[in-house]
Formats: C-alpha cells, structure tokens, sequence
C-alpha cells in the first residue's frame, strides 16, 4: 500500500553526502527510499533484498553516484515512472522482490502501481543524462 508521497532529492540530503562515508545506508535511505518511493514507511525500508536500494548504495560506495549527480536532481518531484526496458533488464530482473514483492513487476502490474525508489533514482538520473546506461552498468 502507498503510505510515502515522495519529494525527490532535497539539497541538505544531496549534501549529505559528501561529507560522511559511515552514515551512506542512512542517507540512502533518506535519498532512495524517501525521497522516492511511494511504499516506504518510516521504521522499514533500507533492504539490500530491493535491488533498486542496493544498486544506488553500490554506485554511491565505488563512486559512479556522486554528489554532483545527485544535485542535478535537486528540486524535480519524481513524476509517473517510465518503463525502462534497460532497468528492468539490469535491475529488476536480478531483484529479490521480483517473485512476488513488487506491484510494478508482477506478471500482471497492478494497476496505479509504481517502481520501488532506488529504480525511480536510477531512472532520473538517466533521463537528466547525469549518467548514461554504460556509467550504471557498474551498480548492478
Ligand atoms: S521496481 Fe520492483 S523489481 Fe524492480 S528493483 Fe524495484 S523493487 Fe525490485
């Protein structure tokens, strides 16, 4: 059920990031799961099992994911998710919820569904060209 109306990246978030390498999952958090996905309730989210999470907290950690990507975003209120057929190639095709935790991916999508928000993240990041399909390949 969606509980979460995401904001997309806040300025004191994105800054965040810079200046701490210990509290990354929390500020993940705070980027991916907050700021944009639609199921998130305080008290879970976070899961490495969410592929999407996981891939932004890897791009973050090996530096494919910088501060300065994440400040293009600043501002922009996630939209309506765009199917990208390269995500769910690299990204949902490998995530756990797949089977059977994730509306959007369901054999049969349920309707007004969306994609968790490590995969809107990615996908704005794409769709900004802060990063091409080539620099993600690194996250997955
Ligand atoms: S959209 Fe669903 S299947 Fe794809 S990465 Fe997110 S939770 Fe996993």
């Amino acid at each position: 059920m969606k509980k979460n109306r995401p904001m997309g990246i806040v300025r004191s978030v994105a800054d965040r990031f810079s200046e701490s390498l210990m509290d990354q999952r929390v500020l993940a958090l705070d980027l991916v799961c907050r700021g944009f996905c639609e199921y998130y309730r305080e008290g879970l989210g976070g899961e490495d099992q969410c592929a999407g999470f996981a891939a932004v907290v890897r791009g973050v950690e090996i530096g494919t994911i910088s501060v300065g990507n994440l400040r293009q975003l600043v501002g922009i209120v996630p939209g309506p998710a765009r199917r990208s057929s390269f995500l769910v190639d690299r990204l949902c095709r490998n995530c756990s919820y797949l089977a059977d935790g994730c509306d959007y991916m369901a054999p049969v999508p349920v309707r007004g569904s969306s994609p968790c928000g490590g995969y809107r993240l990615l996908l704005g990041l794409l769709e900004a060209e802060s990063l091409t399909t080539e620099d993600l390949q690194t996250v997955f």
